[in-house]
């Protein structure tokens, strides 16, 4: 199966290593030799396995841009020791830390695994076991000696998914997550199956990592009813250089004149308005109804069927590299990292 592999374990936190506290009853952290005491298994895999722990480790609502900086520069500096990386996270934001790594890792030519789990490693019906020796052994799949898998990943309960298509739709089954407009790029069974032509290929340029993040960014997610308060609220937020205006079905608005001029008055001041659905499928077609082509008209831009995770990691990722207004424009327009389909 494996040749001598290595692969790099990072360990990040999340319910996977996670313990009952007897006296409060609430799950909290352990370190990860209680996480390979209930693995034994690993010592069987026909690879090295290394660990890296975070310190202190995470809830991954406790995940931050700056830890993002942390995950993407260890795996910058290990990136020649190992064959692939698997990275233990928390599944609530693990979307969002999966895509803003695809953004930060430009060329990167190996598999980073993202996995979690829905109950606690120790516990008996635990998806963690799975879920963990699935993404090593995807980590290290390689077709001769070029890596099967070389783009961020999100393994869970047995499926492959591109981390910058997924985001967490169920917080109580183990198929925890969703890529409503990208197929899986493998599935396990008795044996696992890569879907080669969904995966990317591998460049072979050398590696260089992003490490500027720009997080003066909001979303304004739409409701019935929303006031002109919360809405110009959000637009003067200080600061603000983007925001992700969270639209109905294919990118749709109110038509009020003061929300359309609210809108304008906000481009006019060089926020970025990016016109994502908050539809988990389909996308944003601006100009499809007349509540979406006033948008593109006061230069609005259509995030076509990007999800919010990578909305919000990409313009942070964009606006960090300190690009003009005019190219982070045109950049949400483009698929860097096949976060979209254009
Ligand atoms: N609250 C946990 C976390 O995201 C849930 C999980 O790991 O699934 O860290």
């Amino acid at each position: 199966m494996i040749g001598k592999t290595s692969i790099l374990v990072i360990y990040t936190g999340g319910t996977i290593g996670m313990v009952q506290d007897p006296k409060t009853m609430t799950l909290r952290p352990l370190t990860f030799d209680i996480l390979y005491k209930y693995l034994p298994v690993l010592e069987n895999f026909n690879c090295n396995i290394d660990f890296y722990t975070f310190e202190p480790l995470l809830d991954s609502s406790n995940m931050n841009p700056e830890f993002w900086i942390h995950l993407a520069s260890v795996i910058e500096e290990k990136y020649e020791d190992y064959d692939g990386f698997v990275v233990l996270h928390g599944s609530d934001t693990m979307a969002y830390t999966a895509s803003a790594l695809s953004f930060m890792l430009e060329n990167l030519n190996k598999p980073v695994i993202f996995t979690g789990s829905q109950l606690p490693i120790g516990m008996v019906r635990t998806d963690g076991r799975e879920n963990f020796i699935n993404s090593v052994e995807i980590a290290a799949a390689k077709d001769v000696d070029t890596p099967v898998v070389p783009e961020v990943a999100i393994c869970f309960e047995n499926k492959l998914y591109r981390a910058n298509r997924t985001s967490k739709l169920n917080a109580e089954n183990f198929k925890a997550f969703v890529s409503g407009n990208y197929p899986l790029l493998g599935e396990v069974g008795v044996h696992i199956k890569y879907h080669h032509n969904l995966i990317m290929k591998p460049n072979f340029k050398k590696l260089r990592v992003l490490k500027e993040l720009d997080e003066n960014i909001a979303i304004l997610k739409l409701f019935p009813g929303i006031s002109p308060n919360v809405v110009e609220a959000i637009l003067n937020t200080k600061g603000l250089r983007a925001v992700i205006l969270e639209t109905f079905g294919a990118g749709n608005a109110p038509t009020v004149q003061w929300f359309l001029d609210q809108l304008q008055d906000a481009n006019a001041r060089g926020i970025v308005v990016f016109n994502v659905t908050q539809c988990k499928g389909g996308a944003v077609d601006m100009g499809k109804y007349e509540t979406s082509a006033g948008l593109g008209k006061i230069g609005v831009i259509g995030g076509y069927d990007i999800t919010t995770e990578s909305a919000v990691t990409k313009l942070m990722y964009l606006l960090g590299c300190g690009y003009s207004t005019e190219s982070v424009k045109q950049l949400l327009q483009t698929s860097l990292r096949g976060e979209m389909t254009v």
